[in-house]
């Protein structure tokens, strides 16, 4: 393209005031804010000035370029942190936002948030109170600790319990649990930000009691225990159970703490889950600190809970780096709410979010997934739609060895392809996160919610109907 034709084409693209005046322009400035809808008009007009200066081929049409500036509105002025339906049937999915809260639980954080509160302010006294307390009660009454705090996660609270009761001393950690959870959190690097020197003790497969007690000295801190979360040392391997470690500190005075990582308040082995210790059995043992997440089984908001003894505790709570790692006031409010479920166990098991969903018996699975592929079955074409047994997974590095009975609605689509059609429920609106398995589109039944079923047919049905 020789320079007068890119003059020419250049001079045939709208003026920004242009487009504004003309009709489209005048219904976009009607329903949008002015800013998003002159930046989304500046960037395409730009875009094909660019295209045309550097020759390459662009549509010049008043249509095409009309309907890039509706699209560029559109992704303007939606957000970017959005709802969107879980079909993979991982409950507790830390891409996909780890737990669900309730609309109970909701309405609470909401009413708290949008208005002042007595997040740090005693009502009884008239005098200045602590954000803390508002939910202490609850944790020592729950797990029996003596003791609690929240803080912002739980990577937040190994650090903080690290940096109060081992900064510049040793931590003895067996070399099974020196685990990394993703996302950049590895045991021996907390333990260097914590300023604690860590003492690894036993080989990958194998620590015994002795390897423990052989390391203890002078400069002896803590003794910890790693909850291996997200794998599972088998065959040849043996640890040291929680009590022996415990009966260990009591006779060299030395505490113990335990990173529960997921952090479960209920006794899971009617469900056939034995290996998951509870908080309260933990802290019955014995243990002088714990530490876990809070929207991991626990099924709360992000947060980091340390319960334990309160000696201990209230020198973590002094510790100044707890003031940078301190809770919000939506998330104690969501703690409040969710915790309070925890009154009653066969209450928190119906309205947790994260424990129904991990509970359910797989009939009630069932069913949905019938109800789902029956409606898909009427409203969308262009496939073939079955129902068959799957497993699920806890997700989260929770119980990774469990696998959960699910039922799961599997779609062959006729005319487009199974990866294409993944790509279109990803980019629909609501988006829809599904797995592909033996070449056929997996909804797994467990964490598509009943509010979900609607939007989930609608965009399936619309996914598929377009070439
Ligand atoms: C998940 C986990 C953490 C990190 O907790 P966050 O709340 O995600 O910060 C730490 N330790 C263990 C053992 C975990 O499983």
């Amino acid at each position: 393209m020789d320079k007068a034709e890119k003059n020419r084409l250049l001079s045939g693209l709208p003026s920004v005031d242009e487009v504004l005046k003309n009709p489209d322009g005048q219904g976009w400035l009607s329903l949008f804010q002015r800013t998003i809808v002159v930046q989304a008009v500046r960037e395409v007009i730009a875009s094909r000035r660019k295209d045309i200066l550097e020759g390459s081929a662009t549509d010049l049409s008043p249509a095409g370029i009309t309907s890039d500036i509706r699209n560029k509105i559109a992704s303007l002025s939606s957000f970017s942190l959005l709802p969107l339906i879980n079909a993979t049937g991982i409950v507790i999915h830390t891409n996909l936002g780890r737990a669900v809260l309730s609309d109970k639980v909701l309405s609470h954080v909401s009413a708290v948030s949008g208005s002042y509160s007595n997040l740090e302010y005693d009502l009884a006294a008239g005098k200045r109170g602590r954000r803390h307390t508002h939910t202490k009660r609850l944790l020592t009454d729950i797990t029996g600790a003596e003791d609690a705090l929240i803080v912002n996660n739980n990577a937040a609270a190994v650090l903080l319990c690290l940096s109060t009761m081992a900064r510049g001393r040793e931590v003895i950690v067996s070399r099974s649990e020196l685990v990394e959870i993703g996302g950049s959190f590895r045991v021996p690097d907390v333990m260097a930000a914590g300023g604690a020197v860590l003492r690894e003790v036993g080989t990958t497969n194998k620590t015994h009691l002795y390897d423990y007690e052989n390391a203890i000295n002078d400069n002896t801190a803590l003794i910890l225990k790693v909850h291996q979360s997200n794998y599972k040392i088998v065959g040849f391997a043996e640890g040291v159970p929680i009590e022996d470690l415990v009966s260990l500190s009591r006779k060299h005075q030395v505490p113990v703490m335990y990173d529960l990582g997921s952090g479960c308040l209920i006794d899971l082995r009617p469900y056939g889950i034995h290996d998951e210790p509870s908080v309260s059995g933990i802290v019955r043992s014995g243990v002088d600190i714990v530490t876990f997440s809070g929207d991991k089984l626990l099924g709360g908001p992000q947060g980091g809970i340390i319960v334990g003894q309160k000696r201990y505790v209230e020198k973590i709570q002094k510790n100044p780096l707890a003031r940078a790692v301190r809770i919000d006031k939506m998330a104690i409010a969501a703690f409040e709410a969710t915790l309070r479920e925890y009154s009653d166990i066969e209450n928190a098991k119906k309205e947790i979010p994260v424990l129904n969903m991990l509970l359910q018996t797989p009939e009630e699975i069932r069913a949905r997934a019938k109800k789902i592929a029956a409606a898909l079955q009427k409203e969308a074409g262009n496939a073939d739609f079955a129902i068959f047994r799957d497993a699920s997974k806890a997700g989260g590095g929770s119980l990774p060895e469990v696998e959960f009975p699910t039922y799961a609605v599997s779609i062959k689509p006729a005319h487009i392809s199974v990866n294409e059609l993944e790509l279109r429920l990803r980019r629909s609106t609501p988006p829809v996160i599904a797995r592909i398995k033996d070449d056929s589109l997996t909804l797994d039944a467990r964490t598509i919610r009943k509010k979900d079923i609607d939007d989930l047919v609608r965009v399936v049905a619309s996914c598929l109907s377009s070439e």
